[in-house]
């Protein structure tokens, strides 16, 4: 248990993040983006990495895919003050490639800090880059999505039990609309789970 606030540490996590050279991702990012939400929040949501808009901004989930996220969000009623939302990387990608194994692992130091200062009781993963590092981080085998989507698995963290509860990323939705209604369905899913 640290000393310090919740708050103090995430800015002192925040200051680290954006002098961070830990991967080459820092080389095109104008900002990195260090995720926002409540740090009391029951709910991490985890994203893959920031886009051209993030980037430009420097928070999570502001362009196309956020206003899907902010949307299900809705839909079961909580707000982005209720949840915490993150990235497995901070930084964006060159052209929104998908991160590099490489540079998710480097990134996972400070996805860590900030999973010990949250102490979430459930871990959202959304898409495939974030399902196989949380599935992985928790010593299960990462499975398909198309099959893990939706499914509920217990897992211990240093901070307790949690939940991990894999979902389609919210820009699947946009490209694929039968998705979106399968991630209505996840998000209805996880506000029986959270209540
Ligand atoms: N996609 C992500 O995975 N994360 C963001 O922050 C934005 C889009």
């Amino acid at each position: 248990m640290s000393l310090m606030s919740k708050e103090a540490r995430m800015k002192k996590l925040g200051e680290e993040v954006s002098k961070c050279q830990l991967c080459g991702l820092c080389e095109g990012r104008q900002n990195p983006v260090l995720g926002e939400g409540s740090l009391d929040a029951t709910v991490i949501f985890i994203g893959e990495a920031p886009g051209r808009k993030e980037d430009e901004m420097g928070r999570p989930f502001v362009g196309s895919a956020g206003l899907v996220l902010d949307r299900l969000l809705d839909h079961i009623g909580l707000g982005r003050e209720h949840v915490y939302i993150d990235n497995v990387v901070k930084c964006r990608p060159p052209n929104n490639r998908r991160p590099r194994s490489k540079e998710v692992e480097a990134c996972s130091l400070h996805l860590e800090r900030q999973l010990e200062i949250i102490e979430p009781g459930i871990v959202a993963p959304m898409g495939n880059s974030a399902i196989r590092h949380l599935m992985k981080r928790f010593g299960l085998v990462p499975s398909p999505i198309g099959k893990i989507h939706g499914k509920l698995c217990g897992v211990e963290a240093p901070w307790g039990r949690v939940v991990l509860f894999p979902m389609y990323h919210p820009a699947a939705a946009i490209y694929r609309r039968r998705l979106e209604r399968v991630l209505e369905e996840d998000f209805a899913s996880l506000k029986r789970i959270i209540d």
